[in-house]
């Protein structure tokens, strides 16, 4: 091995991708050109949604999603407490409350039983949005949690930034994150450590077609051209934002996309490699738990940890292993635990989020990887842990 640092993820750009840009470059637009509708329509396709539109990143993605079911100052998103900050956040942007559900202390997913929880504690405030988090790549029990929310009055929206490629059986049914049959909306980020990348990027992929022409509208400022008006006439109902994504970046997600099943392959083959290097770690060391319905493509490699039980912690564990040229990340901090949430919200105890966090550390991840690499990380986990 060399002195290098493995992180715990990185991007996959190969030279077609960096023509590709350069092309862009050269090219009549650089933002609101014909890429951009490359991109949305090849990654409908992919994802098997009807409609797919492409945002600056991630969280323009869930604000833009929030916007376009009109989510009201005062009313309720359910967030799982384990996520990135934006899932929680996006509810804050239109001035809704969140909620936070707690996780499975094995998988890091919201179920039914943490949503049942979660719902409880909306009391008679107006529920309009539960967002699962597809941790890790897994997909969490989506039919049940659609049935929930259906009954609470909410719809479900998805935040799938880790699981693009990822897909699940439930009940004789294959589905592909993304397809959105149990949601209004899924949203995605192409963020360098995400499975496609495009420095920053996002999308937002629903089957509804008014819900997609609010989102293309929300994204360029508001602004509508009634049919027949003069060529220079346009109107803005309401304002939005400038969260365009620009042809110069879709030109890199287009020629990325056509590297996902590649990538996801590989993915995949690296977590195979991982089960049976970590599997004699057992039980100081378990890969966190991939529900029997899911069939992920992994954006993260998450070990659950027994550092107390080991006699360690974690930042020992971290230090040890970067100093062995292993780079680790913790996914997540309870955003409950914030403090913005917790002046707002106090503080909570939610026992999975809890247990989880005590537990998680990702290893390193990503398409560029060699075998060889995974066995170096499992050897010097093994050294580390001294187990
Ligand atoms: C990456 C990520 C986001 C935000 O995406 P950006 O493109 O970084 O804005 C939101 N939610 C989750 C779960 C993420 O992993």
């Amino acid at each position: 091995m060399t002195d290098a640092v493995l992180p715990y993820g990185r991007q996959t750009i190969e030279d077609d991708d960096i023509a590709a840009v350069v092309e862009a470059l050269r090219a009549d637009f650089l933002t609101t050109g014909p890429r951009v509708e490359a991109f949305e329509t090849a990654f409908a396709e992919t994802v098997g949604a009807a409609h797919a539109v492409a945002c600056a990143n991630g969280t323009a993605a869930l604000h833009l999603a929030m916007l376009a079911l009109d989510v009201q100052p005062g009313e309720v998103c359910i967030a799982p407490a384990v996520t990135f900050l934006a899932t929680a956040n996006c509810a804050r942007y239109v001035g809704a409350e969140v909620v936070f559900a707690d996780v499975d202390p094995d998988s890091g997913l919201m179920t039914p039983d943490t949503l049942a929880q979660a719902l409880e504690k909306v009391g008679d405030r107006r529920l309009r949005a539960v967002l699962p988090v597809h941790l890790r790549g897994d997909v969490a029990e989506l039919p049940a949690l659609a049935r929930l929310a259906a009954e609470a009055g909410a719809v479900l929206v998805e935040d799938a930034p880790h699981a693009l490629g990822s897909e699940a059986v439930f009940g004789n049914t294959r589905e592909r994150v993304g397809d959105v049959r149990h949601s209004a909306m899924a949203t995605f980020s192409f963020h360098p450590v995400k499975t496609i990348a495009t420095g920053e990027g996002g999308m937002v992929t629903t089957n509804d077609h008014a819900l997609a022409q609010r989102l293309r509208t929300l994204r360029s400022h508001g602004m509508v051209r009634p049919e027949g008006c003069e060529p220079w006439w346009y109107e803005m109902p309401e304002p939005g934002f400038n969260y365009r994504l620009p042809d110069i970046l879709c030109a890199l997600g287009l020629s990325q996309l056509a590297k996902l099943d590649r990538f996801a392959a590989r993915r995949k083959a690296l977590a195979v490699r991982y089960q049976a290097a970590l599997a004699p770690l057992s039980p100081a060391l378990r890969i966190a738990a991939t529900p029997a319905w899911s069939d992920p493509v992994l954006h993260l490699m998450t070990v659950l940890v027994d550092f107390a039980g080991l006699g360690l912690t974690r930042i020992e564990v971290v230090e040890a292993l970067r100093a062995r040229g292993v780079g680790t990340q913790v996914h997540y901090i309870p955003v409950s635990r914030q403090p913005y949430y917790v002046a707002r919200y106090g503080e909570q105890r939610l026992v999975g989020a809890d247990a989880w966090y005590d537990r998680c550390l990702s290893l390193p991840l990503y398409p560029a990887m060699t075998e060889a690499d995974v066995d170096h990380v499992a050897g010097a986990l093994k050294d580390v842990l001294g187990v």
